[in-house]
């Protein structure tokens, strides 16, 4: 596994200087994201190795404006982690964290799902009637994709015949109607809910507001459902909280979810299910290795 951090920087956040910063000290590596229309809206990427002299040169200047308490800096996340791993690597991984990649709009919710929000602080809530979506925005090929709700799964026929054949366990597939005709069930697309249980996240799980400020986490719900933060290691669960399904959700929620926004929790699958997603050439997500301890 290599790892790399991805740092980023806005004029339009607040951090010039630190445009300014990279794009002297790494003129070659420091990308432009997006064009700049206007003037003072620039905004920089640039990748390092996390265990290089670059990044502590980097985590130097930014640490030095975070203790000034510079606007910025300290209102920001600013960088994440980035891992690859080798296929070899991917195929022995007992489990992994899958990301659903793709997102399309609008929401559930929009299109007329109810919901019962939970907790006016971090807008955890369940989902009560059947998903209704705007099928037709749907990422026609990918077999897996999100609502930017974060927690409207979508699945193709393909997906849900796969899992089955495979007798993969840990998910149910609940109907999803056309909000255009919303008595019509879709033949091609299905909600995926997980039931597996992924159980608690291990201690060993490096949470933080970014790589340049490891210990403090950006937000955590008042209530104890969700927290707002990087993960700054892979991710370690129990191994006696798992309940062995092939996907599975954590126990913790992450994100500050408002209006149609709501916290997710991280969703892991066996080598199996991987294998089976791999042979099977689905597209729509990425994956990192996950450790039960
Ligand atoms: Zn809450």
């Amino acid at each position: 596994m290599s790892e790399y951090v991805n740092v980023r920087a806005s004029e339009t956040l607040g951090q010039e200087e630190l445009v300014s910063f990279l794009k002297s000290r790494f003129p070659e590596a420091t990308k432009q994201i997006g064009r700049t229309v206007v003037e003072g809206t620039e905004c920089v990427e640039v990748r390092v190795p996390s265990n290089s002299p670059e990044f502590e040169d980097i985590r130097r200047f930014i640490d030095a404006r975070r203790k000034q308490g510079q606007r910025g800096f300290s209102d920001s996340t600013i960088g994440w982690y980035l891992r690859k791993y080798t296929r070899a690597e991917l195929q022995n991984a007992e489990a992994l964290r899958l990301t659903i990649a793709s997102h399309f709009e609008p929401s559930g919710e929009e299109c007329g799902t109810i919901y019962e929000t939970l907790c006016n602080h971090c807008n955890w809530g369940l989902q009560v009637s059947d998903l209704i979506l705007d099928l037709r925005r749907v990422s026609q090929h990918k077999d897996i994709s999100e609502t930017i709700a974060w927690v409207e799964w979508v699945v193709s026929s393909n997906f849900v015949r796969t899992f089955t054949e495979n007798k993969l366990t840990g998910a149910e597939f609940r109907p999803i109607f056309e909000f255009k005709n919303p008595t019509k069930q879709s033949k091609d697309w299905y909600q995926l809910r997980v039931t597996g249980k992924a159980g608690g996240l291990a201690e060993t799980t490096r949470l933080g507001r970014d790589p340049f400020s490891p210990s403090q986490i950006s937000w955590r719900c008042p209530l104890g459902h969700s927290v707002v933060t990087e993960f700054l290691s892979e991710i370690y669960l129990q191994r006696s909280t798992w309940d062995g399904s092939d996907i599975a959700v954590t126990e913790a929620l992450f994100g500050q979810g408002r209006n149609l926004l709501r916290p997710a929790p991280l969703i892991i699958i066996s080598q199996r299910m991987y294998r089976t997603l791999q042979e099977a050439g689905f597209k729509g997500f990425s994956v990192e290795v996950a450790h039960f301890v």
